[in-house]
C-alpha cells in the first residue's frame, strides 16, 4: 500500500518493494447503480537492484492502441531478475476512455492530457491527472508516454519532444529518442501547453518522450513493432535492461531522422467543413504549394471542391484521417529536418 497523499486514488502496490507487482489503481467513481463504485486502472511495477525509474504509459487517449498493446505486453513479460532500476507500466491510464474507444473520457468528457497538473477534488480526469503528477512523477526519472494520432489523423511513425532551451537537456532527450529508434523524432513547440502530461513531466525536470505511432482508428502493424522495440530500447539506453538498442529501420537505414515542426506554416487547415480527400500518406515527401487534398461538398450537386495546399516543403508528419472535417481542423502537418541554429532562432 502506497500513501497517495491528497489523492482520492488508492494504490495497493508498494513502489519501493523489489520484484514484480501487478494490480490496480482504484479510483472512486460514484454512479447511479454504484454509489461506492471504483474504476480499476491496471498497473505493473518491476524493481530490482539500482538504477533509474522509467514510467511507461499508454491509453491516455482511449482510441490510440499501439502503446496500450506495447506497454501491457512488456508488463507481462518483463523479468525482474534482468532489471536494474524500476519500471512503472500503465498500459491503459485513462481506462474509461480506453474501454469507450474514444479520445475523451466518457465520464467527464475531458481530454486527460489537457487536465494537468490536475485536481484531487475535480472531475474524474482531473483526479487522475493529479495522481500522476503528485504521486507517480516524483518517483520518475524518464517518462515515455505512447500516443498515436487517434481517429483525427495518421502520423508518420515517430517519437516527439518539446524544444528544450537548455542544450544539455535537449541533447539528452534527443539521444533517448534516437535510442527509442522510431523512423523519425519530431522536435516541436507545444500546443495548448501547461495542461498536458508532457508539461507536468517537464516542470519536474524529468526526461519526457512522446510517440505518434499511427492513427486513423486502427492498429498499425509497424507502429506496434516500433513501439514495443522502442520501449525496450529506452530501458537498454538507460541501463535498466542489458544490451544495446536496436535502431535499424525496416528499409535498412541505420537510425532515427531528427525533424522539427517549427511554426504555424507547417500546418494546413480546412477552410470550411466538408469531406477531405488527402493526396499523400504520412511519411511522404511533399512540396510547398503542392495539393494536400480536396475539400468536397458532395451535398451540392455542382459545387467544385476547394483545393488545400501545403505551406511548407518537407515530410508529411500528420495526414488527415477522418474524412469529414470541420472548418479550422488541421488536415496536414509538415516536418523539416532538425537544425539546431534554426530551432534556436
Ligand atoms: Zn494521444
Amino acid at each position: 500500500m502506497t500513501s497517495t497523499g491528497g489523492s482520492r486514488i488508492r494504490c495497493d502496490l508498494d513502489f519501493e518493494r523489489g520484484g514484480r507487482q501487478a494490480g490496480y489503481l482504484r479510483a472512486p467513481l460514484s454512479r447511479n447503480t454504484s454509489g461506492w463504485g471504483t474504476v480499476e486502472i491496471p498497473i505493473v511495477v518491476v524493481k530490482n537492484g539500482s538504477g533509474p525509474t522509467i514510467l511507461l504509459t499508454g491509453g491516455v487517449h482511449g482510441d490510440e492502441y499501439e502503446g496500450q498493446i506495447a506497454v501491457s505486453r512488456l508488463g507481462r513479460e518483463l523479468d525482474p531478475a534482468r532489471v536494474q532500476g524500476r519500471v512503472i507500466l500503465i498500459p491503459a491510464l485513462n481506462i474509461p476512455a480506453v474501454l469507450n474507444d474514444t479520445r475523451l473520457s466518457p465520464v467527464d468528457d475531458r481530454d486527460m492530457s489537457r487536465c494537468f497538473p490536475g485536481n484531487p477534488r475535480g472531475t474524474f480526469s482531473e483526479m487522475l491527472a493529479h495522481f500522476v503528477d503528485s504521486v507517480l512523477l516524483p518517483l520518475v526519472d524518464v517518462s515515455v508516454d505512447l500516443h498515436t494520432a487517434g481517429h483525427s489523423m495518421e502520423s508518420a511513425l515517430s517519437t516527439n519532444m518539446h524544444y528544450l532551451p537548455d542544450p544539455a537537456a535537449r541533447r539528452r532527450t534527443m539521444d533517448a529518442a534516437a535510442a527509442f529508434g522510431a523512423p523519425f523524432n519530431v522536435v516541436f513547440w507545444g500546443v495548448d501547453e501547461g495542461a498536458t502530461l508532457t508539461s507536468s513531466v517537464e516542470r519536474r525536470g524529468i526526461l519526457s518522450l512522446g510517440t505518434e505511432l499511427g492513427g486513423w482508428g486502427r492498429v498499425h502493424v509497424e507502429g506496434v513493432r516500433i513501439g514495443e522495440r522502442g520501449i525496450r530500447n529506452v530501458l537498454k539506453h538507460f541501463g535498466v535492461l542489458e544490451g544495446k538498442p536496436d535502431t535499424v529501420q525496416r528499409d535498412g537505414s541505420p537510425g532515427t531522422r531528427h525533424m522539427m515542426v517549427r511554426d504555424q506554416g507547417c500546418y494546413s487547415f480546412a477552410p470550411a467543413g466538408g469531406l477531405f480527400e488527402p493526396r499523400h500518406l504520412a511519411g511522404e515527401d511533399v512540396r510547398e504549394g503542392d495539393l494536400a487534398g480536396f475539400l468536397h461538398f458532395v451535398e451540392d450537386v455542382d459545387r467544385a471542391p476547394i483545393e488545400v495546399r501545403y505551406r511548407r516543403s518537407g515530410v508529411l508528419w500528420m495526414a488527415s484521417g477522418p474524412g469529414r472535417v470541420q472548418r479550422g481542423d488541421v488536415v496536414a502537418v509538415v516536418m523539416n529536418d532538425y537544425d539546431d541554429a534554426l530551432a534556436a532562432g
